[in-house]
């Protein structure tokens, strides 16, 4: 629990960002302290090694889900895979389309990151409305992958994300 509210304590929170109204969770303000980062990934490796030991890949959602993918991956000893906006993807992909507040957008998979059957955990920064969480979740299962869990670091629990998404949830913070 310590070092769970040490990392709170360096998450940083903008009113009015990207847009009046809106209060931003900064997970950047926690990575320039060098302690919140070695906490950071302590808590994250420690809820895999924990509830999913059987991990064979971690998927990141583009882009602050690549600040864990690749760390969690060479922590587990296992692969990582992006999942990124429309057009970024060498090979053959497929796609999702998702909602955003405003109109929608496209999430890519490459189809030979993910081998049928393997156990995937996703992450990401932040879950509000859970409409990214849920399009990667489709991607995943789409290819043959099985979706043991979404991990990330911050929820924000008054947006209902949990209820959407049809997988495990874990968050490390909660607003
Ligand atoms: P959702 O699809 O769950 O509505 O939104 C989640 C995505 O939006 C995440 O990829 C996350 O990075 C971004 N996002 C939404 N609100 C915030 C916020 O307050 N802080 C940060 N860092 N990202 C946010």
């Amino acid at each position: 629990a310590d070092k769970l509210d040490y990392v709170k304590s360096k998450i940083g929170e903008y009113a009015d960002f990207p847009k009046k109204g809106i209060v931003f969770r900064d997970i950047f303000g926690a990575l320039t302290d060098g302690k919140a980062c070695v906490y950071l990934r302590d808590l994250l490796v420690r809820h895999i090694r924990d509830k999913y030991p059987d991990v064979e890949l971690i998927v990141g959602l583009d882009s602050r889900g690549f600040l864990f993918n690749l760390l969690l991956a060479t922590e587990l000893g296992v692969g990582c895979a992006p999942i990124r906006k429309k057009g970024k993807l060498a090979g053959e992909v497929i796609s999702v389309e998702y909602q955003l507040e405003y109109g929608s957008d496209v999430f890519e998979l490459q189809r030979a990151a993910i081998k049928p059957g393997q156990k995937v955990v996703i992450v990401d920064d932040l879950l509000a409305t859970g409409g990214s969480l849920l399009a990667a979740t489709a991607l995943v299962r789409k290819v043959g992958g099985v979706v043991l869990e979404s991990l990330v670091v911050i929820e924000l629990v008054g947006l209902g994300g949990r209820k959407k998404l049809d997988s495990n949830v874990h968050s490390l913070i909660q607003y």
